[in-house]
């Protein structure tokens, strides 16, 4: 009975798996503060990704670990840099897998900042416009090398309207665009840093990302990007915005995907490996909560244990 009344389904089918993945061979190093998750050499990713399908997840989103970083995020838009590697690789294996690339430039950047640097007097300021030209390149040469689908996560102002500009001049009209449209500048992305060793040299990222306190200017960040081209919409964090995801879904209506961030998944973790709560209840009840607040699409370091549990 109360299945047949149930308001809110949870599946497997709405789940990606965020991996990240560096050069190398035979490489699992493991990240301090995300039990179960790790840097991959292609190979290794190859494997953790087959597991994923079987499990029943359709999609993964991809983030590199470059060798090298530089001023201008070279290895962002390499040819044959380390996503573009394994985005072929992984289109090869997994025909059925849906790739998605996080595009952003702060991985690749000495100073790991989303965007270009300038340094001056007053401090040191974020260039926005000739980023976007690197953005846009990044995101072409994802989609050159087979991506499903790009993921901007820089939030520079206008970066969604350049991609789209770029990969349809590329001929890439129908690789679509889902946009980190409320990001917001959180302390719940601590861990995630150490695993795509991203932390900015200096200052911060609240110039560019969202403050925690504002959530009419979340929706205008969302307005924009829908009118720039933006295919699906996520908002990120997830679980202490989930008010933002429910403004975001009632009022654009669009796709919408939710991002449950590395010190959400270090929590469960950490009060579970304690015998503090039941990690598997606690889990599948935040990513239902994701879903009743309005995301179609939760990305989730805990996608494929989910899919097991919901599959049970
Ligand atoms: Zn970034």
């Amino acid at each position: 009975m109360r299945r047949l009344v149930t308001e809110t389904q949870l599946n497997a089918a709405q789940l990606v798996l965020p991996l990240f993945v560096r050069a190398g061979r035979k490489i699992r190093r493991p990240i301090r503060a995300m039990p179960g998750v790790f840097q991959l050499s292609p190979d290794e990713l190859l494997r953790e990704a087959a597991v994923a399908v079987k499990a029943g997840v359709p999609a993964v989103l991809l983030f590199g670990i470059p060798e090298k970083k530089d001023a201008r995020a070279s290895g962002a838009y390499a040819a044959n840099g380390i996503v573009q590697q394994t985005v072929r690789l992984l289109k090869k294996e997994l025909p059925d897998l849906l790739v998605i690339t996080d595009v952003c430039l702060c991985e690749y950047m000495e100073h790991g900042h989303c965007g270009i640097v300038q340094q001056a007097k007053s401090g040191a300021k974020i260039l926005n416009d000739p980023t976007l030209k690197l953005l846009a390149r990044t995101a072409a040469s994802h989609a050159e090398a087979g991506a499903n689908m790009v993921a901007p996560s820089d939030m520079m102002d206008g970066r969604v309207r350049a991609i789209r500009e770029q990969l349809d001049q590329d001929g890439f009209t129908d690789t679509p665009v889902m946009s980190y449209a409320a990001k917001f500048a959180s302390a719940f992305y601590g861990p995630f840093r150490e695993a795509a060793e991203s932390t900015p040299k200096f200052g911060d990222r609240r110039s560019y990302q969202m403050d925690a306190a504002n959530a009419a200017e979340a929706l205008r960040e969302v307005a924009l990007d829908i009118q720039e081209g933006s295919d699906i919409v996520m908002v990120k964090p997830a679980l202490a915005y989930l008010d933002i995801l429910y403004r975001v879904k009632s009022e654009f209506g669009y796709p919408t995907a939710a991002y449950a961030v590395s010190a959400e998944h270090a929590m469960v973790k950490a009060a579970a490996a304690n015998g503090w709560i039941d990690e598997r209840a606690v889990t599948l009840e935040s990513l239902l909560a994701m879903r009743r607040a309005g995301a179609d699409i939760i990305i989730t370091y805990a996608a494929v244990d989910a899919a097991r549990w919901l599959k049970e």
